[in-house]
């Protein structure tokens, strides 16, 4: 029973942000579980060799720029009308970015807050309108940053969009619970992809993340894929509104 709970048999998943990194290792998790999934991104090249290369054919690429909230309601309906439904939505799609606040500029508090925040909130939204019906579940990918200000880089911007993601999650699940629809988030510490050794100098990660971490590493975006699938089945059926710290320890300070 344990087990078949966690199967997602031709479930019809999006995944925003699925050509790389934890979004990759998500979808990866997936459709190991028997999901259709859909990546949808940026990174065409990438977004489109990775679904390529599971052999299954249950997974495929579509262009889906999250800050585009036409863009974003025509891939749902697409996916919808194509797939017949949507029953599992896994937003990864995100930037960071790394300034003190006294340099940051207008425009890139804004891109940060739209990608990572907005973009989120819309891809939900639209997920849940083609959920209504039969249900479904929603996994927004937060991080601990916004749940604490980790140092020692600056990003208020960052930090903020996320405490924004976790505080909607757990408003759309009080909307959405009455229709069947379970929202979460998974919020990572630092997991070792392209986003996190963006603009970093390594000696960071030596001296304070992995230093800090009490299980003395990063963590691997597989490691975030199997919390994303236990979320997305029913073997997560009695939870909604939750954020889940996945983090090696971080947080535990
Ligand atoms: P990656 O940069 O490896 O993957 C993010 C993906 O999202 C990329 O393919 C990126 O494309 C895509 N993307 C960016 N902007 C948009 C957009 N507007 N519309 C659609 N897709 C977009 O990052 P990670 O896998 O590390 O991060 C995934 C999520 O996990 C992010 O939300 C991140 O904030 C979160 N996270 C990551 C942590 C980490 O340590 N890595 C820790 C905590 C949270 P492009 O390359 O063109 O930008």
């Amino acid at each position: 029973m344990y087990r078949q709970r966690l199967e997602l048999t031709d479930r019809v998943a999006v995944v925003t942000g699925g050509s790389r990194g934890i979004g990759l290792a998500v979808v990866t998790a997936l459709e190991e579980f028997g999901a259709i999934v859909v990546i949808a991104d940026v990174l065409d090249e990438a977004g489109t060799a990775a679904a390529a290369s599971f052999e299954s054919g249950r997974v495929s690429y579509v262009h889906l720029d999250v800050t585009d909230a036409a863009e974003v309601e025509r891939v749902f309906a697409e996916v919808a009308a194509r797939r017949g439904s949507v029953d599992i939505l896994v937003t990864s799609a995100g930037i960071a970015n790394h300034q003190p606040s006294l340099e940051l500029e207008r425009e890139t508090w804004d891109r940060v807050l739209a990608v990572n925040a907005t973009g989120t909130f819309w891809c939900a939204r639209e997920a849940a309108r083609h959920m209504q019906e039969r249900g479904g579940s929603i996994v927004a990918i937060g991080s601990m940053s916004g749940e604490l200000a980790n140092a020692p880089q600056r990003q208020a911007a960052y930090n903020a969009s996320k405490g924004a993601v976790h505080l909607a999650v757990k408003s759309l699940a009080i909307e959405f619970a009455e229709r069947g629809i379970r929202v979460n988030a998974v919020a990572p510490g630092y997991v070792g992809t392209e986003l996190t050794k963006e603009g970093v100098p390594t000696d960071w990660w030596d001296d304070c993340w992995v230093r800090r971490t009490p299980m003395g590493r990063l963590g691997a975006p597989e490691e975030i894929g199997s919390l994303v699938a236990f979320l997305a089945s029913d073997a997560a059926s009695y939870m909604t509104g939750s954020v889940v710290l996945i983090d090696g320890g971080y947080s535990a300070w």
